[in-house]
């Protein structure tokens, strides 16, 4: 696939933001897909008031360094500000969010707007994970792990010993 900034001297900049409350291989699923269309993937681990998090903002983002380390595109960054007024920062012009069934429209339609509203010049632009991946999510990992099962089937070696420490009693 041809990468459409090619000839462009400015390189192609894509923000990924999100809780990453752990990263799992859906998320990870997206982001190599956004590799293949972006010169650089910043991943934004961002603080989110309205969620309990599992894993303060300091081990998420290493969980993410740590599992992303090989994907040489891609950076990592806890966000701490509006997503879009990162982005600016960033110089870059695309917010990308998965989409993996249905019920994550609604949300997720009511956040680009809201992100298009605050600067137009910023796209949201959402990627499908392979259907594997689509019915996960950070969520139900945790639920999973809470109960002591594996779940390294759906999680990085790191995050389900990470998952284990935190939820052995
Ligand atoms: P947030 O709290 O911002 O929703 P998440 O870490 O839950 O943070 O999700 C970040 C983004 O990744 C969202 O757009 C979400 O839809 C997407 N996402 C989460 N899990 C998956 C998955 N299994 N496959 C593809 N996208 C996913």
């Amino acid at each position: 696939m041809t990468n459409p900034n090619e000839n462009s001297k400015m390189a192609s900049v894509a923000i990924y933001p999100g809780s990453f409350d752990p990263i799992t291989y859906g998320h990870i699923d997206l982001i190599e897909r956004a590799t293949k269309l972006f010169d650089q993937v910043i991943v934004a681990v961002a603080h989110n008031k309205n969620k309990l998090s599992c894993f303060n903002i300091e081990e998420r983002l290493q969980l993410c360094q740590q599992v992303l380390r090989p994907l040489q595109q891609v950076k990592v960054e806890i966000c701490s500000q509006l997503t879009v007024e990162f982005a600016q920062q960033r110089q870059a012009n695309i917010l990308l969010r998965g989409v993996r069934v249905s019920t994550d429209f609604d949300f997720e339609f009511q956040l680009a707007g809201m992100n298009r509203q605050l600067m137009p010049e910023i796209e949201t632009l959402f990627l499908v994970p392979s259907e594997k991946y689509c019915y996960l999510s950070s969520s139900l990992i945790k639920e999973i792990a809470a109960t002591g099962k594996d779940v390294s089937q759906f999680v990085p070696n790191a995050v389900s010993q990470a998952l284990h420490k935190k939820f052995s009693p």
